[in-house]
């Protein structure tokens, strides 16, 4: 089935259009119509399958939806990745395929100046892609409030928790509204990653591919 057959608002097909997607990948094919019925999931899959657009797509969808105004310091999607190259590479993401949605997004990373981070986030923003150490520092400062957090995708999880961010995660996912729908992704399902998932995601629809 093409992407026109999905339920997804107009502004996202015509970006797909531009993009020349026709057609979902495996992992798109299967994550898309859980997550666009509000369903959490769990999905085994590597980098290049196109995961990120498979929890991108609904997120933008359901904001295209529900247009509310950021808040201060707030954020109503929040993706936390383990590196500052796949928090830039997802920030991408969003702007291709949210690119004629009027949605703010903002970046988090170590490593760099924490202010230009704090101004972004003083408007407050729809989507905030985020490494989870300089996320908690920023949260601890006063910088970042995520009790409005709609949205929670946890990219790569088996990676973040091999960098020694089980504790970070851990601490950042239980600062959120447990009314909220949350995307896990794995390459691998190990024990460490199960035990994230349980405590997070709220009776999910499991994908392989
Ligand atoms: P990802 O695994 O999310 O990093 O995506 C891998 C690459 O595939 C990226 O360059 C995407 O732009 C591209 N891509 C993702 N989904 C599709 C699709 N349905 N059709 C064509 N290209 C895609």
């Amino acid at each position: 089935t093409p992407f026109s057959a999905l339920p997804l608002a107009e502004p996202i097909q015509r970006a797909l259009r531009d993009l020349s997607y026709d057609t979902p990948s495996p992992i798109q094919e299967q994550a898309l119509p859980p997550q666009l019925e509000g369903r959490d999931i769990i999905g085994c899959a590597q980098t290049g399958t196109g995961k990120t657009a498979a929890f991108a797509l609904p997120i933008l969808h359901h904001m295209s939806q529900s247009p509310d105004r950021p808040v201060a310091n707030c954020a109503r999607a929040l993706v936390l990745t383990p590196t500052r190259e796949l928090a830039v590479q997802v920030g991408e993401s969003f702007s291709k395929y949210g690119k004629y949605l009027k949605l703010r997004h903002c970046l988090i990373y170590g490593g760099v100046s924490q202010k230009p981070q704090v101004n972004a986030m003083r408007r407050g923003v729809d989507i905030l892609v985020a490494t989870p150490g300089r996320l908690l520092d920023l949260i601890n400062q006063g910088h970042v409030d995520l009790q409005r957090v709609e949205f929670l995708v946890l990219d790569e999880v088996d990676r973040m928790l091999d960098m020694g961010f089980v504790h970070d995660v851990k601490k950042i996912a239980a600062m959120m509204p447990s009314e909220r729908q949350t995307a896990l992704f794995t390459a691998t399902l190990n024990g460490q990653v199960r035990s994230v998932a349980d405590r997070f995601i709220n009776d999910p629809v499991e994908i392989r591919i």
